[in-house]
């Protein structure tokens, strides 16, 4: 590999790839005792009923809470984190979150939203997971149709997941496909997936109003869900414009900063508010934003 140098000895390295360095190198010395002081947290972002909206879900995204560089999103440290090997370890934490944060909710009086985690495929291998998850269930007094997977494309193409994905789907867990659309072409695999819904990616999403050709891949696979049973949901909606092309064709489910941005916790538990307590409850029954 030819280095080059500046004629004084000195390794030229561009700046944006020292600057990854850094931050690669910084990013994995912390990772671990950021695990250990709890320096992780949990947003929540709202999935719509796009003609109500009614929030019928949530989606669990994780943010670092750096000493130093404050609230990072999951761009800066998810490679770093697979990479350290501790990419399971990170995933069972949020599940517990999610379950923790789910069963205070309950306990204030507050509705239960069928809650999705992001799942990598690291995350299926060697353990016992249905028993594993089971107890997590129990432990919080949750039922397993609390919680979503979602999982990507070249995850859910992996033949040898299929009998535990299956036995998810069997105990009441949703399993979805994530970002849908943007790896594989191939639509044949859709007939032996054990998922019960599709995530519409972003990047079509964005292209309503702009292309034809994301308008008619974003009816494609309106068409192709409806006629093979899974249930959708379209990612990254921004405008209103897009909402109606996806109510026009037929995907009644969004996700987007249109209608709310991935929130704290405290500002999960206002929406929740099930309709008969909606009078009574007052601030006090919520957690304090601070
Ligand atoms: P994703 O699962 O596809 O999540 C959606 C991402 O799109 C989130 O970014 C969300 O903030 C963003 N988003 C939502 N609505 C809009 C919109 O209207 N416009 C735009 N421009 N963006 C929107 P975020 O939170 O930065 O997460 C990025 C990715 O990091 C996620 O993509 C997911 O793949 C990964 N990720 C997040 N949390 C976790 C986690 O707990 N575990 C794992 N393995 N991956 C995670
Ligand atoms: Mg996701
Ligand atoms: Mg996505
Ligand atoms: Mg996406």
């Amino acid at each position: 590999q030819a280095k080059a140098t500046d004629g004084k000895g000195y390794y030229l390295f561009d700046d944006q790839l020292k600057e990854k360095l850094q931050q690669k190198t910084l990013i994995a010395k912390y990772l671990h005792s950021a695990l250990e002081n709890r320096e992780f947290l949990l947003h929540y972002q709202p999935q719509v009923h796009a003609a109500t909206g009614d929030v019928v879900g949530l989606e669990a995204l994780i943010r670092w809470n750096h000493p130093e560089k404050g609230l990072l999103p999951p761009g800066y440290f998810i490679t770093a984190v697979e990479e350290a090997g501790l990419m399971t370890q990170l995933t069972d934490w949020v599940i517990h979150e999610v379950c923790r944060q789910l069963a205070a909710w309950k306990r204030e009086g507050l509705q239960i939203l069928r809650t999705s985690v992001n799942i990598s495929n690291s995350w299926f291998y060697n353990r016992n997971l249905i028993p594993m998850l089971m107890s997590i269930f129990d432990h919080y007094g949750l039922t397993p149709d609390c919680l979503e997977f979602e999982i990507t494309e070249s995850t859910a193409l992996l033949e040898e997941h299929y009998p535990l994905l299956q036995q998810m789907r069997d105990r009441g867990i949703i399993v979805s496909v994530d970002d849908f659309g943007t790896k594989y072409s191939s639509l044949n695999y859709l007939k032996h997936f054990p998922v019960s819904k599709i995530k519409i990616d972003r990047t079509f999403i964005t292209g309503i109003g702009q292309s034809s050709i994301d308008e008619t891949i974003i009816k494609s696979i309106v068409y192709v869900a409806s006629q093979l049973g899974f249930d959708l949901i379209a990612e990254g909606v921004e405008s209103r414009e897009q909402t109606d092309f996806l109510l026009t064709h037929g995907c009644e489910h969004v996700q987007g900063f249109l209608f709310y941005r991935p929130l704290p916790a405290c500002e999960i538990g206002p929406l929740l508010k099930r309709p008969e307590l909606a009078m009574k409850a007052g601030s006090s029954m919520m957690e304090e934003c601070n």
